[in-house]
């Protein structure tokens, strides 16, 4: 078998924070290979989490919004014009161990001097069939992104932890009520987050209850709650769900690998993207719990790519 080209650069991931990577490395003449993911119809897929949604309004230079895979069909088109290549595959297991690194995508062996992961998070969904019809119409995982949607309406949040009762409060900006929903009779929140929802007017808690359906057919009209304490169903008519039920970070390819911390993110060096491993980068939402937007998982891709750029730099001179 051949060798493998020995790459200058290798980024694993292909959605805002990779893309972006991808754009600025091929700029600066690095010419990566992306391997960008497979086609999927969840978020893990070429283009990431943007690929499930409709309307973006809040990534700047859209003044009218534009469509999230439109969005990310234009960054896609934006790095290869500049001569990033694509590999539309999954890299199945790293070694990190040795220069140069090793990535494969099941039997095929790459490599590089350089590697930027940009694998990005997904949302924890109930696993309901209808919620792949309903993401983006209706079904949100992201209050900052699609609150302003729901001015003057009733909407559910589903969940019980602090994210949950934050994410309740800040769409009472804009709804006029907000049910909150969660399985057991008590939040997991931190008591100063359950007293300002509870000091909240537009919030109701329904308790002790599961979202068993997500009902519409090409948005949402309501939700079937199922009592789990003595098991009766209701119907709750509502134009927005909010699944507030945490999310988790794609990083079990790079398990006792590299750096995480007791969620599974990557943690990186503060005000930079190095990693525990020099010459391998992160960015965007894999290494980002707390912001989560496409904006800023865009800016933290061109952060690695200058890392990584002028980490080169010092490797060949
Ligand atoms: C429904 C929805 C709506 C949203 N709306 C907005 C919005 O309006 N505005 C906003 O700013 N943000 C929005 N967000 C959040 C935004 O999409 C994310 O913050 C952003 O996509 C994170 O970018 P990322 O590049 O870090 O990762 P992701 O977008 O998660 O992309 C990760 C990439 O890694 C790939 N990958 C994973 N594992 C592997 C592997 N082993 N090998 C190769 N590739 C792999 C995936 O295929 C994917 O391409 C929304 C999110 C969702 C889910």
């Amino acid at each position: 078998m051949n060798a493998p080209q020995n790459e200058r650069v290798i980024i694993i991931g292909s959605g805002p924070a990779g893309l972006t990577a991808a754009i600025y490395t091929a700029r600066a003449n690095l010419s990566p290979l992306v391997i960008e993911g497979e086609p999927s119809s969840t978020s893990d897929q070429p283009g990431g989490q943007l690929m499930l949604t409709t309307e973006v309004e809040n990534f700047p230079g859209f003044p009218e919004g534009i469509m999230g895979p439109e969005l990310m069909t234009n960054f896609r088109a934006q790095a290869e014009r500049f001569g990033a290549r694509f590999l539309t595959e999954k890299a199945t297991r790293v070694d990190f161990s040795a220069r140069p690194f090793r990535v494969w995508v099941r039997d095929t062996e790459y490599i590089a001097d350089s590697i930027i992961v940009s694998t990005g998070a997904r949302s924890l969904m109930l696993g309901l069939p209808e919620e792949q019809r309903l993401i983006g119409h209706g079904l949100s995982t992201c209050a900052t992104c699609d609150g302003f949607f729901f001015r003057g309406q009733h909407i559910a949040v589903v969940g019980g932890g602090d994210s949950a009762i934050e994410e309740a409060t800040f769409l009472t900006k804009f709804a006029d009520k907000v049910s909150i929903i969660h399985r057991r009779d008590e939040f997991r929140a931190s008591k100063i987050m359950q007293d300002r929802a509870f000091s909240n007017p537009k919030i109701e808690v329904i308790w002790n209850s599961t979202v068993t359906a997500v009902l519409g057919e090409s948005k949402v009209d309501g939700v079937e709650l199922t009592n789990t304490v003595d098991g009766s169903t209701s119907t709750l008519p509502v134009t927005g769900v909010f699944i507030a039920i945490g999310h988790r970070p794609n990083t079990d390819l790079f398990a006792g690998i590299l750096d995480m911390d007791e969620t599974g993110y990557l943690v990186t060096e503060a005000g930079s993207t190095r990693t525990n491993i020099e010459g391998v980068f992160a960015c965007g939402d894999v290494q980002d719990h707390t912001y989560r937007q496409a904006i800023t998982a865009a800016g933290s891709g061109c952060m690695a790519a200058i890392d990584t750029e002028r980490w080169l730099e010092t490797q060949h001179g």
